[in-house]
């Protein structure tokens, strides 16, 4: 009996998942997570919570205590924080929401990948506006995109991976004018939020249709956590609510998140410390045979100038150093993406690539 196998949906069958390999070598630079550990009176604090949990209960379903505590450090109330398993997750609840079938979802290449990947995974299209030579945004295309995709949702990223690129204040209040004529949704995605010039969380009123995307992931040195949130109007996150698996927040992620908020000032240290090494190793990049572009992030975009990208990265790799081979992605050819790391690692990567090179 030959059996038949089952396929999937047919407007899936030629996707691709998420790459991104995850390989041991000594200095890991790949994924823009955070060098530093948490803080160890993190680890204490959470083994004590583990200890007071009860198992055979259901978590808060509505993380009550997680999302007033979020809200307090951005300065809304609760109803205005929506959280889930890392951003990645907010986005797909954001787009199961909002976007779908016969919807439209406008990106601005490249960014992160993830914003098309999730919006067809939820059946809906994606319109791909592009950035110019130095991946610059520039408001006329943006105006090409919602004339030509009526997007109902719009995509921005900063600062933007894996440019690193923060988008300017007056672009965005250009954009999300625009989307409150149409009666659409700006989601910025800010992963990178704390490492840039400003923030467009305080754009955020009940009167217009903005959410803004952050996550415990890159600052908050818990990307094994997988917790993200958005800021937004009331009535977005009430949606959300609605949508999203009941009881999607384990009890012990909850607990883990508002831990983290205890220690806040630690992770500011972090921050500014990955900062100051974010712009030595710019500094450094300048002088060498690599185009190297502005970053407001916790990483730094480069091209070698004389060898080929993956030329490049394998020789890294040789070294014992990862870096994102990002060559062969559309319009990024030739580019790596290397993470912020300790000065010690990125020392050991600037020799490397001094020899790569
Ligand atoms: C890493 C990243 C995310 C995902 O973060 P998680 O909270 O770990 O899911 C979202 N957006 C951008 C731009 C990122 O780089």
């Amino acid at each position: 009996m030959s059996a038949k196998r089952i396929g999937p949906r047919d407007d899936l069958a030629l996707m691709e998942g998420y790459h991104s390999p995850q390989v041991d070598v000594a200095v890991r630079l790949n994924t823009n997570e955070s060098p530093y550990p948490p803080p160890a009176a993190f680890g204490e604090r959470l083994a004590a919570a583990v200890a007071d949990v009860q198992w055979h209960r259901y978590p808060d379903r509505a993380a009550v205590e997680l999302r007033t505590r979020i809200g307090a450090l951005h300065g809304v109330g609760r109803d205005s924080v929506f959280a889930a398993n890392g951003s990645n997750e907010v986005l797909q609840t954001l787009l199961l929401t909002y976007a779908g079938f016969g919807r439209t979802v406008a990106t601005f290449e490249p960014t992160y990948a993830l914003h098309a990947h999730i919006a067809r995974l939820c059946g809906a299209g994606v319109i791909e506006g592009e950035r110019d030579d130095n991946f610059v945004l520039h408001l006329d295309e943006i105006d090409r995109v919602l004339a030509e995709g009526d997007p109902r949702v719009l995509f921005l990223c900063s600062p933007n991976n894996p440019t690193g690129r923060e988008e300017p204040r007056d672009l965005v209040e250009a954009v999300l004018d625009r989307m409150t004529d149409r009666g659409g949704l700006l989601v910025v995605d800010e992963a990178y939020g704390q490492f840039a010039s400003w923030s467009a969380v305080d754009l955020i009123t009940e009167d217009t249709p903005l959410v803004v995307t952050r996550t415990y992931s890159k600052t908050w040195s818990m990307a094994a956590a997988r917790l993200g949130y958005l800021v937004g109007p009331r009535w977005v996150v009430a949606e959300l609510d609605k949508v999203v698996l009941p009881y999607h927040l384990d009890v012990l992620k909850q607990r883990a998140g508002v831990i983290a908020l205890d220690l806040a000032q630690d992770m500011e240290h972090r921050v500014a410390a990955v900062v100051a090494e974010r712009d030595r190793v710019l500094g450094e990049l300048a002088d060498l045979a690599v185009d190297v572009w502005p970053s407001g992030a916790n990483f730094v975009l480069f091209r070698p100038q004389r060898r080929s990208g993956p030329e490049v990265w394998n020789s890294l790799l040789a070294h014992g150093v990862l870096v994102r081979n990002c060559a062969s992605w559309p319009r990024l050819d030739g580019c790596l993406r290397v993470t912020i790391g300790t000065p010690a690692e990125d020392d050991e990567f600037l020799a490397a690539l001094k020899e790569a090179l």
